[in-house]
């Protein structure tokens, strides 16, 4: 199937649904398309990690609808959020469902496309910046660098990985992205270690990316749980597994440090 949209990707017209990628939870992260999507809409249905905090300037038409889960608060079944959206857009708003990093890392979006589809409501997807990239960037960590790694797999940690996942990680050899992994950190570390991946590997968890409470926790494979323990580490964090967090600027340290440790994996052009 071939077609090709003259209008703009922000663009949203009445009775339909646009899924936006909110980013990792800074405004300047935004997309113009995701501004533009939110300057126009009826109705947002936001999520906790979406970028919240200044949505009523950024949709100033909306009813702003929080789906979020929070401590304390129901939640609303992703049921009851993709009946939410279905809901408006019959009723021929134009809805935008904001969510957290890019709709397609994980975050259910394509169920919430073909909740919509189901429906005969015609839906846009706008792709938004990654915390599984821009969270690491942020604590000053590449997920690539010549000599060093030259892929890297961007895993969920929402359940425990399987030995044979565990195993083609340790064969990929590749830099470990991990979200949502707080709670499966034990099994994980662990796992990886069964499978052989090298007990002094690098790991880094990064907090909270983009608040004012960003902090980064730096350990190693083997002692990950014991650090992660004694630093109190709590979801959401982005978790890098690799020698690439060797890199990471940590603010302190000189930049003469920084260039040598790259410089052990130096390769020639
Ligand atoms: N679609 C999202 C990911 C949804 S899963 C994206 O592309 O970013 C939710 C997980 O993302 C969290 O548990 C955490 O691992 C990660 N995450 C999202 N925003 C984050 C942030 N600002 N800081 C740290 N982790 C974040």
């Amino acid at each position: 199937m071939t077609g090709q949209s003259s209008r703009s990707v922000g663009h949203v017209p009445p009775g339909q649904v646009t899924l936006v990628g909110g980013g990792p939870g800074a405004a300047e992260l935004l997309t113009a398309a995701a501004t533009e999507a939110l300057r126009h809409a009826d109705i947002v249905l936001f999520d906790r990690l979406a970028p919240n905090d200044e949505l009523a300037t950024l949709a100033p038409n909306a009813t702003l609808i929080d789906v979020g889960k929070r401590a304390g608060s129901h939640p609303v079944s992703q049921t009851g959020i993709e009946q939410l959206m279905v809901d408006h857009a019959l009723s021929g708003k134009r809805v935008v469902r904001l969510k957290g990093g890019d709709p397609y890392v994980f975050g259910r979006g394509s169920e919430e496309v073909l909740a919509c589809h189901r429906n005969g409501i015609a839906v846009t997807v706008i792709s938004g910046v990654t915390s599984a990239i821009a969270v690491p960037a942020a604590a000053g960590i590449p997920l690539t660098h010549r000599g060093m790694s030259h892929a890297f797999t961007v895993i969920s940690g929402h359940a425990p990985l399987t030995e044979n996942e565990l195993e083609g990680l340790k064969l990929l050899g590749s830099t470990v992205v991990v979200l949502m992994g707080v709670g499966t950190l034990p099994t994980l570390s662990q796992g990886l270690l069964r499978h052989g991946m090298s007990p002094d590997l690098p790991v880094a968890i990064i907090e909270r990316g983009f608040s004012a409470t960003q902090r980064t926790t730096v350990s190693t494979l083997s002692a990950v749980l014991a650090d992660a323990a004694t630093a109190g580490v709590r979801s959401p964090a982005v978790l890098v597994i690799g020698e690439v967090v060797r890199l990471a600027f940590r603010g302190d340290d000189a930049a003469e440090d920084l260039v040598a440790r790259a410089a052990a994996f130096a390769v020639s052009d």
